[in-house]
């Protein structure tokens, strides 16, 4: 068959950018059909980027080159890094970025990409000869044939919105849903499911009164999500800040029965973390406040984004609740909040690699696998491109490994655990946490995109020298030694054991930082601040690596180990509700069992282990 395309991508979202630019980058004929190309790099929602977990994400998509991180910079219009005074291990760059800008850059970077092309349209079917599926069929009858296709439809399969009890098929707000290729999926026989989500209202900025609300600025030093980027593109701006009240959340807890979650309009599950406020006044009644960001969409509209308000509720208990809100008492609204349900496809049926089992050249990527989040999108449409263009190429597949990338413990957990609720990303997904950190995504994982050949070669460069300046820098660091003794002379207090120390393992210890140890050894001082920064931070981790590593192992050897009947697991001391409830529920029989229930964290894993341990020890000396 003669093919128009090797990698074929529809949906111009976020899984599907990543998906067609990695594809072109590995320089197979690549194609992006999407049903308006003046759509690609839309924000569905939060004009945000990055998080928690998400920040790592996008921080491994840029050690792969990819898009995110550079347009979420160029975009940015005030960064934060978040957890900024805990460890580095935990700390998340997150950026509000400026909608039209991230929109009008992603647009630019995919049409300047060479063997990347796009086309307008819907798609209805696919083209299946035997198991095989040679691309897709457009509304208009029209066929594209490819060797692989890569599906990142987003929440558009039967998408319905809901505002209060009224309801309207749409992928999102303005924008029609993909119900045809719904059906035809269906029909093919893959294991659909529901979801939810929703979004706040937008607000008008001129109807807000600013005076009344505090003010949140942004990070002096922003920290960026591109290991390439070197400054600020866009205007910096600070975000306005308002709570909830117990006004709000009377009206709120009157209408819950008009509310579309709530009312008994919608079947799907919605995202627990980012909990609608219907569900904030509910399962934290004895919450009187939450807070509420106000964050402009962009420099170039007059359109506000109320973080923390999503909403299903009619109109007018919208506009109603608004006015009890300080600063926003006569907010007019934009856009009505609403809710969104769609089909998803349980991800158990893909590969590590993103790829249908079943089916021959289908890769699946983003919100249709379950997960919510632009990053969780892009990360694996990233994957899912790469693996249809190696496919296509005839090379080995890539499979990112839960030890290497967040990225990697995603994929893991959805093809091996599934969902049952919009999967997101936390830092407590990762086992090897410790190492896999923002600060480090290239190090870990540049090395393996240069092998593959996906990355630029102005990024080749970059990070060579970078990596030159870290071998250096650290063989510099660990030159030197110093007796306990000595130390006290600098004012740093070790045990006094007799041990020699070199500044690696003095940076391991909490209270002494790179110009401590500059002092005992001057030369140190000419290293590249920059560096100094990176080698610290290695050197924090060094020896919680180690005993990371020791506990994981000890942890896959109790895979047998037997969880009594009867266990409690509701009251576990760190434990959470939501997860006690659940092992309550589900009763595994060991802890290899307990491990692969969806949610489990390695944390709460070794908990239980410590538990049953204790138990068996009490019950051994009773
Ligand atoms: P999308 O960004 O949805 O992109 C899908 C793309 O596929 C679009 O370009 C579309 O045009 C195209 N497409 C679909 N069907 C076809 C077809 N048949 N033919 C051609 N093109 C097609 N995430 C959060 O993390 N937190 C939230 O609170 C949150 N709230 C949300 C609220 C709403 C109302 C919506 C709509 C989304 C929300 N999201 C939220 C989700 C976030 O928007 C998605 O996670 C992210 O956009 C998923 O990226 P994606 O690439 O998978 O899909």
């Amino acid at each position: 068959m003669k093919h128009d395309f090797d990698v074929l991508v529809v949906g111009g979202g976020h899984a599907g950018v990543e998906a067609a630019h990695v594809a072109a980058r590995l320089g197979v004929s690549t194609c992006l059909v999407t049903f308006a190309a003046n759509q690609i790099g839309v924000m569905s929602c939060n004009p945000a980027i990055g998080g928690l977990g998400k920040g790592h994400i996008v921080r491994e998509i840029d050690a792969f080159d990819g898009l995110m991180g550079r347009v979420a910079d160029a975009s940015g219009i005030q960064f934060r890094l978040l957890n900024r005074r805990k460890g580095p291990a935990v700390q998340g760059p997150r950026a509000q970025a400026d909608r039209e800008i991230y929109k009008r850059v992603m647009q630019a970077e995919i049409e300047k990409t060479e063997n990347l092309s796009v086309i307008e349209g819907e798609v209805v079917d696919f083209i299946l000869v035997k198991d095989t599926i040679n691309g897709v069929v457009l509304a208009d009858g029209s066929a594209l044939n490819a060797k692989k296709t890569v599906l990142t439809t987003g929440t558009f399969l039967r998408g319905t919105l809901h505002i209060g009890d009224e309801k309207s098929s749409g992928g999102r707000f303005g924008e029609a849903a993909s119900n045809r290729l719904a059906e035809r999926i269906d029909y093919m026989g893959l294991a659909l499911g529901r979801l939810k989500t929703g979004t706040p209202p937008r607000l008008l900025k001129n109807t807000i009164d600013w005076s009344r609300t505090s003010e949140q600025a942004g990070d002096e030093d922003p920290t960026f999500f591109s290991f390439c980027t070197q400054t600020v593109a866009a205007q910096q701006i600070s975000c306005g800040v308002t709570h909830t009240n117990e006004k709000t959340h009377e009206i709120i807890e009157k209408n819950l029965g008009r509310s579309a979650m709530y009312g008994g309009h919608i079947d799907g599950v919605g995202p627990r973390y980012c909990p609608s406020v219907e569900d904030k006044v509910t399962r934290f009644a004895d919450k009187s406040s939450h807070q509420i960001f106000l964050e402009p969409e962009s420099l170039e509209t007059d359109l506000i984004y109320p973080n923390g308000i999503s909403t299903s509720l009619p109109v007018d208990v919208q506009v109603s609740f608004l006015k009890t809100i300080v600063g926003l008492e006569a907010a007019e609204i934009a856009q009505p909040g609403y809710a969104i349900e769609y089909d998803y496809v349980d991800p158990r049926c893909l590969d590590h690699t993103l790829r249908l089992q079943d089916v021959e050249g289908l890769y699946l990527a983003g919100q249709i696998n379950g997960t919510t989040g632009y990053e969780e999108a892009a990360g694996q449409g990233l994957v899912a491109g790469l693996n249809a263009a190696l496919s296509v190429l005839d090379r080995d597949a890539f499979v990112p490994s839960r030890m290497t990338s967040y990225i990697g413990v995603m994929i893991d957990d959805l093809v091996l655990r599934g969902v049952s609720e919009p999967y997101r990303m936390f830092t407590s997904r990762a086992e090897y946490r410790l190492s896999l950190r923002a600060d480090n995504a290239d190090q870990r994982l540049t090395p393996v995109a240069e092998q593959i050949g996906c990355i630029s070669n102005e990024r080749r460069v970059m990070f060579a020298e970078k990596q030159e300046k870290l071998t250096s820098a650290w063989r510099q660091t660990e030159g030197g030694v110093i007796t306990p003794a000595d130390l006290r002379v600098y004012g740093i207090e070790v045990s006094q054991d007799g041990v020699k120390r070199t500044g690696i393992d003095l940076l391991g210890h909490p209270n002494v930082d790179f110009d401590a140890i500059a002092k005992i050894w001057p030369e140190l001082d000419d290293i590249d601040p920059a560096i100094r920064e990176q080698i610290a931070r290695d050197a924090k981790y060094v020896y919680y690596i180690d005993r990371q590593k020791a506990e994981i192992e000890s942890l896959l050897k109790e895979e047998a180990t037997e969880i009594p009947l009867g266990f409690i697991y509701t009251g576990l001391p760190g434990l959470s509700n939501e997860l006690a409830a659940k092992l309550t529920r589900i009763s595994p029989r060991t802890i290899g069992q307990a491990n692969r229930v969806e949610g489990m964290t390695p944390a709460a894993l070794l908990l239980i282990l410590t538990r049953i341990k204790t138990l068996e020890k009490s019950s051994v000396s009773g």
